[in-house]
């Protein structure tokens, strides 16, 4: 049997006409049919949180924290129910999708704390000069007003949830619109949601085609975008709305750098397992992936084996199955996408050392070397399980070689030495630096983005909370 899933509309589920599918990568079967909303219904969604915000933003902070607080309970308690639904409608392995709804949980948990402290105030002394004699300085954030988050497939649950909780943290009404190929978890998320007090209108889940987005990125009555997605969409939002507060959490080809100090058994074997792992583990569809390695010259040969081996290791298959590590990219096109970009490589004279196959929506772990510049995997986001090594001399060419990118999301420096460590730190033009492991480690409490093409502003709950508000200042005189 087959459920239809209505969106949220002002913490109401509501369907409509018009509907679409989400299939299950692996095997084309029908996951559940979602309901489309209506531009009327749209309008009601925007109308219900622009009167609401007001009202919301006074709300008391026990209250929303207490709502962020039942839904990080209810998300544990209905985890492995929305792991085998992430699993179904974006097709991660089983085990990928259980950490997502326990990083989740954690989003909303920090979001209680952080709305229990925020806002206290920070006053300031304005008597450092004869003007200032007497007067005192209040410094407290307000809200900008409604947020628009838009997000992306891969981490269908986790990303919304870093839209959400700090929206709610803020009492900051917010419209989500969820990944067309994902947006069931989003949706199963609105019945928790609305199993809180939060006031009608302060959040809606709206299922809404991408031509018909642009009116409600244009909308005057949501003054912030947050956008979780790749460069293309994401900078010609920002191109049509450039007066507006809009937050970009966009690609990446991120870099693992292996130095020359990391060279015994041992750290040649944890390098080759936590590049091997981060490289394919979503099917390589996170925008943290390993993408590119480089390798000091000294380390090249014995840490390609190893990285080689691992990979061709790899479990591929149904990523219902526990033992899978690597399943479908999220749609047979998605994989064809992939498989050009490699054939391209190839055919210009990278040596392609282990996968390289597509069958369906799944596309084989693959490692090339000697990749030529110009081709499409040299410069662009390949969001698949596609690795390339390369081979430096020294730490001058390495750092110049994780620079040489239009992208600057994180990169990891696998090195002991802490000069060095603090040297990436201060020479890599990325949004942070993973020292002893692969780019792709992310706490969701940490400030987290992207420089370049990789993006504008940062999320982590803190993080976004602040960026969904701005200071205003109480001047009081006569003291
Ligand atoms: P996408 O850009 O295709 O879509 C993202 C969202 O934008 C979806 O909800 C989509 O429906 C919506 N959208 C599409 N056209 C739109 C338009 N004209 N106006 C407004 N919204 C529109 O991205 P995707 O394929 O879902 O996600 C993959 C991309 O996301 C990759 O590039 C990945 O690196 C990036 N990503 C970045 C981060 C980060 O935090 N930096 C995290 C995860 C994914």
């Amino acid at each position: 049997m087959t459920t239809t899933y209505g969106f949220w509309l002002a913490g109401r589920q509501e369907t409509g006409p018009e509907t679409f599918d989400v299939r299950h990568p692996y095997d084309d079967s029908l996951v559940g049919t979602v309901a489309i909303a209506s531009d009327a219904q749209v309008e009601e969604a925007v109308a219900a949180a622009y009167a609401v915000k007001d009202e919301f933003a006074a709300t008391p902070a026990y209250q929303r924290a207490a709502a962020l607080d039942h839904v990080a309970k209810r998300l544990t308690e209905r985890a492995e129910e929305l792991a085998q639904l992430i699993t179904r409608e974006n097709g991660k392995p089983i085990k990928w999708a259980r950490g997502e709804i326990g990083r989740a949980a954690s989003v909303f948990r920090w979001a209680a704390e952080e709305a229990r402290r925020f806002n206290s105030g920070e006053g300031q002394r304005l008597d450092t000069d004869a003007g200032g004699t007497g007067r005192l300085a209040l410094v407290r954030r307000f809200n900008r007003g409604v947020v628009l988050g838009i997000a992306p497939f891969n981490f269908p649950l986790n990303l919304v949830a870093h839209k959400v909780a700090p929206a709610i943290a803020v009492g900051a009404p917010i419209i989500l619109k969820p990944a067309p190929a994902t947006p069931i978890s989003a949706i199963v998320l609105g019945e928790i949601l609305a199993e809180t007090d939060l006031p009608a209108g302060s959040w809606s889940v709206l299922t809404v085609p991408n031509d018909r987005m642009p009116a409600l990125v244009q909308d005057p009555r949501l003054p912030v975008i947050s956008f979780t997605g790749s460069d293309k969409v994401g900078y010609s939002i920002l191109d049509s709305v450039p007066r507006k507060h809009v937050t970009l959490e966009l690609g990446g080809n991120a870099a693992a750098v292996v130095l020359a100090d990391w060279s015994s058994e041992e750290d040649l074997e944890w390098a080759a397992t936590r590049i091997a792992t981060f490289a394919n583990y979503q099917g390589g569809q996170s925008c943290i992936s390993v993408q590119r390695v480089i390798a000091d010259a000294s380390v090249y040969d014995r840490l390609v084996e190893k990285v080689v081996a691992k990979v061709s290791a790899q479990v591929t298959g149904d990523p219902t199955d526990d033992a899978v590590d690597v399943g479908p990219l999220v749609s047979e096109d998605a994989a064809k996408r992939v498989e050009s970009w490699v054939d391209e490589a190839v055919a210009a004279g990278a040596q392609l050392l282990t996968g390289g196959k597509r069958e369906g929506a799944s596309y084989a772990p693959t490692v090339l070397s000697e990749l030529p510049g110009g081709v499409t995997l040299a410069t662009e986001e390949v969001f698949g399980p596609v690795l390339t090594i390369q081979k430096v001399d020294g730490t001058d060419a390495a750092f110049a070689a994780v620079n040489d990118s239009k992208f600057g999301l994180q990169a990891g420096v696998f090195t002991h030495d802490v000069q060095t460590a603090f040297r990436a730190h201060r020479e890599l033009e990325v949004g942070g630096v993973v020292i002893g492991d692969a780019p792709s480690y992310r706490a969701d409490q940490m400030p987290y983005g992207g420089v370049k093409d990789s993006g504008i502003g940062r999320e982590g709950v803190a993080y976004a909370m602040a960026d969904y508000t701005y200071e205003r200042v109480l001047i009081l005189t006569g003291l």
